[in-house]
């Protein structure tokens, strides 16, 4: 096969890491796997980061943040089990590829970040490329985004020190959060459900995301 029947130069990439970072490793969400085969994730990262967006490893963005190592990013979405009429929450919008990606797997997207710089690059981005269902909002995400509450489902890519009451509050019932939970250096990924007022936990594997800051998160 020749690359030049695709007009993404990066697609030859994109649909290998596809295959041996995320299938190959146990993902089987072909909602999942398709929809980050769509989403160029080197669009998401400076220009001189671009020839290693797809590589196995977390990148370094703006502000001392990171876009997460597309595995990590396919177990959490894989384990949500996002239905096409979910409206989902997203904490911490960063780049905003998981925010792409999120568009293309929910009815609507509401993701909040606290730093202005990578808010505005990331709204320029997911807009550019056509998705039309995210509302974008600068802002503490600890406390959740209860102008638009309840969320079927919510995502936190920033590790917290406990589920933060408020997006408890904002789940729908039936809903799922997803959220690592420890201390700032080390966490595990936690998957709770809300069905019938009860709220179950499962402890989904170890992880390392940047901390959440804020009034339920950790200190600035
Ligand atoms: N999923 C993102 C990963 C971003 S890293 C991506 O695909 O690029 C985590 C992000 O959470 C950082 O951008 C950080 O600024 C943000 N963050 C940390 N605390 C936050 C808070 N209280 N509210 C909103 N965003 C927060």
């Amino acid at each position: 096969m020749s690359g030049e029947q695709f007009s993404d130069p990066f697609e030859v990439q994109r649909l290998a890491m596809v295959e041996l970072q995320l299938r190959q490793r146990g993902i089987r969400d072909e909602r999942v796997l398709n929809a980050m085969a769509r989403v160029p994730r080197h669009l998401f990262v400076s220009s001189e980061k671009q020839s290693r967006a797809y590589e196995d490893q977390p990148l370094e963005i703006e502000s001392g943040q990171t876009v997460s190592q597309p595995y990590i990013v396919a177990a959490m979405l894989q384990a949500l089990e996002l239905k096409e009429s979910d409206r989902v929450l997203e904490i911490g919008t960063g780049s905003g590829y998981l925010t792409a990606i999120l568009a293309e797997l929910a009815a609507q997207v509401f993701t909040v970040e606290r730093q202005v710089l990578l808010h505005q690059r990331a709204k320029e981005r997911v807009e550019q490329l056509g998705y039309r269902n995210v509302v974008f909002t600068l802002g503490d995400g600890s406390q959740g985004f209860p102008e638009h509450a309840p969320y079927d489902a919510m995502i936190v890519s920033a590790a917290a020190p406990r589920i933060p009451q408020a997006l408890r509050d904002q789940l729908a019932d039936p809903g799922r959060l997803i959220i690592p939970v420890g201390s700032e250096d080390t966490q595990q990924l936690l998957l709770a459900r809300k069905n019938q007022g009860m709220e179950r936990v499962e402890v989904l594997d170890g992880c390392r995301f940047v901390p959440l800051i804020g009034s339920q998160g950790f200190p600035v």
